[in-house]
């Protein structure tokens, strides 16, 4: 990649302020925000009631206050960057600030009145029109367009059918940072863009009900790739290659503030883990002093690194709400904005790019051309299918348009027909030989069947060179330019002088602003030079102007460092507060295992984990089989039941009481108790020899019943005496469990 203009510029970043709405002129809030155009000063006074600290200034590039209209902050701000991609650029324009403040406002605004439209479609007009003006053959452009959002640290391509399904980000050394398996589209036109950011939008709806919230949950990131070849006189061809990446970021508000738990808190956690990574990686990138920039630690920023500190233009809008409730919100944001504003980045025009994929297409186009030549002149097999790669590249989007052509069936019919007049011709052929003898005949027909197997070659040529013709149609009607017509109309002429007037117009205020600049620095080494006044006395008076300004000076740097010490510690007590419930969480997960599972198993399960740094995530090898997976398998219990009975064995069994299938069904599998020992254990008895005698005696009916003995049984008839027997222990029974 070759680079142009390799100089750094600094991230520009402008504020706006949204007007006061209903509700808050109903609740007789009240603004505290003041905004000086001429000169980019935000000037935020503290509510009533709070201490007497001067009122804050910042000063920004530009600023626009609540009577701003969307058109002159798209023709000061964004347009620029616009203009910039046409050329080769990458550019990304991202809102940031506290929910409700005006952020979707200022990047989608309203479909109607064509005022309230947003920098997004304005973008779109500004493009299209753009590239009309000036696409002919020799200059071929190709634009495409994606769309996705970053909801709890997950990706979701917002231009997918299943938008649900989550994406990874990858690197490598030609493209950087990049989306795998991102849904790109070829647009040609304004209509069409609208279309995907409709279709995307109505993705990110689902989104909004399922959480019960609005958008301010997610980042929504819509990009626009412009790529353009210009072929020079001497038939050497370039290629540029810009990117437009459009950013509508989460609510910046603590979440904390919400009172959020559980899925809300985790939820929130990771917002503001983004966030909080953007905010860490702006103060690494102005401190100066880290050498190390913390991208990784969430996927916006990843996404964000060629933007802020790389080689992208980059444009931040801080959006504001006016009130005097918000003073802590809109405070935090003219912070974030003001060290944002030192963020260097070195732009430069990518040329050339390996990922081009207009280069692909030219490449498909030459080769079909190449095979269209090649069948018209030799007649005989063109070029087969050229490399596979290019062949599959090419699909990969062309997969995705809408409409699919059907290939109109003309060559089959001429096949028929000539095999119709072919076998006629043979028929009458056959009657004028029958004289003649059969060697004549046979070699005869086998002239016949070469030949009609030449005129079938033919048309099945003529079929490939119909079809090659149609890919090549198709693969042109991408390229915006290539087929010649310039299709630039009065209007857009017009509109294009109209924006080169605004254009001019800007460069004339920009200056007016920049003079201004200079009058008021001007004016400060006016007062330097004072001390050099002759007299004493006025020395005296320039000193204590300047002790003065100087004590101010002092004392608001005071005031902020003792706001930033505040906004620390609450920043620190929020995140200690997540770091609590995480624990709180974690422990309950960790007893949970001590008391549930056993150690050894567990054990095994940490030992076949492995941390996948990719995904984030965990992975356990087979966990498909693990308990819980299985589980969904098995059938539900029903409640209530004497037995553990299956809900869909209750539910036959009612159906139908006659049948006794499901009748005893018992959904757990139990084992019959056996008796540690059986009846044969007891065998072995030796009975006492006085009752032995006892019984003798009476079974011995020869003699005369004597009950003598009987006076002398002990309380203990029998005893039983396992050791002595010897045997019970042998035939002990043990039982197999049935198998499940
Ligand atoms: P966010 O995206 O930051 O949460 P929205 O863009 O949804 O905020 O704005 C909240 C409300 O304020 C919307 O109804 C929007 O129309 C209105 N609004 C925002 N900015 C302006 C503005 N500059 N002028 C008029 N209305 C605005
Ligand atoms: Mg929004």
């Amino acid at each position: 990649m070759a680079s142009k203009g390799k100089s750094s510029e600094s991230v520009k970043v402008i504020v706006r302020c949204r007007p006061l709405n209903s509700t808050e002129e109903a609740n007789g809030n009240y603004r505290i925000v003041e905004m000086e155009g001429r000169t980019g000063a935000v000037t935020l006074t503290r509510p009533a009631g709070g201490s007497s600290e001067d009122p804050k200034v910042f000063s920004f590039d530009k600023v626009y206050d609540w009577n701003s209209q969307q058109a002159t902050l798209y023709a000061e701000t964004a347009a620029p960057i616009v203009d910039s991609v046409l050329q080769g650029f990458n550019g990304t324009i991202f809102a940031y600030g506290q929910t409700g403040t005006g952020k979707s406002h200022t990047m989608e605004g309203k479909e109607a009145p064509e005022e309230l439209r947003g920098i997004i479609p304005r973008a779109f007009h500004h493009i299209f029109d753009a590239i009309t003006a000036v696409a002919n053959p020799g200059k071929e452009f190709l634009v495409r367009a994606s769309y996705l959002e970053i909801y709890n640290e997950e990706i979701r391509d917002l231009l997918a059918k299943n938008a649900t399904h989550r994406l990874e980000l990858k690197e490598n050394t030609d493209s950087g940072v990049y989306v795998k398996d991102l849904t790109s589209y070829v647009v040609k036109s304004v209509r069409e863009c609208d279309k995907l950011r409709e279709f995307g939008h109505k993705n990110r709806k689902t989104g909004e009900t399922l959480m019960n919230k609005d958008s301010s949950r997610s980042h929504a990131i819509f990009t626009i790739t412009v790529e353009q070849c210009e072929t020079m006189p001497d038939g050497h061809a370039s290629i540029r290659m810009g990117k437009l990446n459009m950013v509508d970021l989460a609510g910046s508000e603590r979440q904390s503030k919400t009172g959020a738990t559980g899925e809300r808190l985790k939820e929130a956690t990771r917002i503001n883990l983004s966030l909080s990574a953007l905010g860490n990686c702006i103060s690494a990138l102005v401190d100066g002093k880290s050498s190390h920039i913390p991208y990784r630690d969430s996927k916006l920023t990843r996404m964000l690194q060629d933007s802020l500190g790389g080689n992208t233009k980059t444009v931040m809008i801080a959006n504001l709400g006016p009130a005097d409730y918000n003073y802590e919100e809109s405070l935090s944001t003219l912070r974030y904005a003001n060290r944002a504003k030192n963020i260097q980045n070195k732009p430069k025009i990518n040329e050339d790019p390996k990922d081009a994929m207009l280069r692909e297409f030219q490449e498909e186009i030459a080769r079909l051309r190449d095979q269209l030549n090649a069948a018209g002149t030799s007649g005989g097999p063109g070029g087969g299918p050229g490399g596979g790669h290019r062949e599959l590249v090419v699909e990969k989007v062309v997969e995705k348009e809408v409409v699919v052509e059907r290939v109109v069936g003309v060559s089959q019919e001429e096949v028929d027909r000539i095999r119709r007049e072919l076998e006629a011709a043979k028929e009458a052929e056959k009657q004028a030989l029958l004289d003649e003898n059969l060697a004549q005949r046979e070699e005869a027909l086998r002239a016949q069947a070469a030949l009609l197997e030449q005129q079938e070659r033919m048309a099945s040529e003529a079929e490939r060179v119909a079809e090659t013709e149609r890919k090549l149609r198709d693969l042109e009607a991408k390229l915006i330019g290539s087929d010649g017509t310039n299709i630039i109309d009065e209007h857009a002429r017009q509109q294009q002088e109209l924006e080169r007037y605004q254009a001019e117009l800007r460069r004339r205020e920009d200056a007016e602003r920049e003079a201004a600049r200079a009058l008021q620095e001007q004016q400060d080494a006016m007062l330097a030079k004072e001390e050099k006044y002759g007299s004493l006395q006025e020395e005296a008076d320039a000193k204590g102007r300047k002790l003065k300004k100087l004590y101010a000076k002092y004392k608001a740097a005071q005031s902020e460092i003792a706001d930033l010490q505040a906004e620390f510690q609450t920043e620190r007590e929020d995140m200690l507060e997540t770091v609590r419930e995480l624990t709180r969480q974690l422990k309950l997960k960790a007893a949970t295992i001590d008391l549930f599972v056993p150690p050894e198993e567990q054990a095994k399960i940490e030992s076949r984990a492995e941390w996948d740094d990719e995904a984030e995530e965990w992975h356990i090898a087979r966990a498909e089989l693990a308990g819980n997976a299985v589980a969904n398998g098995r059938p539900q219990a029903s409640r209530h039941g004497r037995r553990p009975v299956s809900v869909h064995a209750k539910i036959a069994s009612i159906l139908n009481p006659s049948n006794p299938r499901y009748k005893g069904e018992n959904v757990l599998a139990l084992e019959l108790e056996m008796p540690e020992r059986t009846t044969q254990d007891y065998e072995g008895v030796q009975l006492n020899p006085t009752i032995k005698q006892a019984i003798d005696a009476a079974l011995d009916d020869s003699e005369e019943l004597s009950l003598e003995g009987a006076q002398n049984l002990p309380s203990m008839y029998f005893s039983y005496d396992p050791e002595g027997t010897g045997r019970a222990k042998g035939r002990k029974k043990s039982i197999k469990k049935p198998a499940r």
